[in-house]
């Protein structure tokens, strides 16, 4: 096996709920109840190879894009450890750090939020260089041109402002930005959803294009498994805030492990498919604030068995290089 190049050890992260008033009051005086926990992230494991590409699959709000925080360093994990290139990043200080900041990016969802409106784009993607002092000045006007050239944008736009542009193009923006400052890995959270869909292939294709040119490592956040399928290398399966299948993106398309996945997969909408072949996805994603008991997918589960509500499945190797949390594949000794 190739030694990690990325991993997330134990991941967790919770935010304590609102607590009104009155709430405190009564806390204060021992009468209270403890303030509601939010299970947004709750004990994630996962290495990435150098080149590789992981997509990260979930409904919204199953803790995908505070993982992707978590990642890049953006957001605190209130538990577990974050290791880049075998070194654990909270212990990284002075230029360790900042070398860690700039190598892992990441590119957001909404490219129009993520750029400031004020900036033209020459300097959003030449920011990072000049604050860091990355590139002597006089370098640092070709270093942008270049990147914007990379992502396929006229050099004749670099004076413009990110309103002057398409979706399409504020995301290679957003592109640019990262590669400028020469990444290792980005951390895409779901990078095309807020394009048409005519646009969004011409995306992919350049974060394709740019990972067999750099040798990128991607971390793919999205909901979308169906783009997923053709971008990963591997496919992780994330429901409220743990994973529930990972391996192989080609094995778990063919034959799911986790009902979870299996009924993701019904759920993509596909042209061919005879209809009674496509199922939209029952049920709602329960709320982190108050999980299921024993599997959290239970509920939703058309397989759940009595252990199911009792005992929650670990996350087990089912065959090389696959594991799944679910009772199916585990006896209720072992979960
Ligand atoms: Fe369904 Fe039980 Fe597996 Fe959970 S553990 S996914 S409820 S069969």
């Amino acid at each position: 096996m190739t030694t990690p190049f990325f991993e997330l050890r134990g991941i967790k992260k919770h935010f304590r709920g609102k607590v009104t008033l009155a709430e405190r009051i009564l806390s204060a005086v021992g009468q209270g109840k403890p303030a509601p926990v939010l299970r947004a992230v709750d004990g994630v494991d996962l290495s990435i190879s150098h080149g590789e590409v992981l997509g990260l699959v979930g409904e919204s709000g199953c803790g995908k894009s505070t993982l992707a925080r978590i990642a890049t360093g953006i957001l605190q994990p209130s538990e577990g450890e974050v290791v880049y290139d075998q070194k654990p990043v909270a212990t990284l200080s002075g230029k360790a750090r900042l070398d860690f900041l700039l190598k892992v990016q990441m590119i957001f969802q909404d490219p129009y939020a993520s750029l400031d409106p004020r900036m033209k784009v020459s300097r959003i993607v030449g920011e990072a260089l000049s604050v860091h002092k990355l590139l002597p000045k006089a370098e640092i006007e070709p270093a942008v041109d270049k990147a914007l050239a990379e992502v396929g944008l006229d050099l004749a736009y670099r004076d413009r402002y990110p309103h002057q542009f398409s979706g399409g193009q504020r995301q290679r923006i957003g592109i640019a930005r990262a590669l400028a400052v020469k990444p290792d890995f980005l951390v895409c959270d779901e990078p095309v959803s807020a394009l048409d869909v005519s646009i969004q292939a011409q995306v992919i294709n350049l974060f394709m294009d740019i990972r067999q040119r750099y040798g990128l490592t991607y971390l793919f956040v999205s909901h979308d498994l169906g783009l997923v399928r053709h971008i990963s290398d591997r496919v992780a399966i994330m429901y409220l805030g743990r994973i529930v299948e990972i391996g192989p993106a080609a094995d778990i398309f063919a034959t799911p492990a986790h009902p979870y996945s299996a009924a993701l997969i019904k759920a993509i909408p596909s042209a061919s498919r005879r209809k009674r072949d496509f199922q939209p996805l029952k049920g709602e994603l329960p709320s982190p604030l108050a999980p299921p008991s024993g599997c959290p997918f239970h509920p939703r589960c058309e397989q759940a068995m009595p252990v199911c509500r009792e005992v929650r499945p670990k996350l087990a190797e089912i065959a090389p290089g696959r594991s799944a949390a679910c009772h199916l594949h585990t006896t209720p000794e072992t979960a």
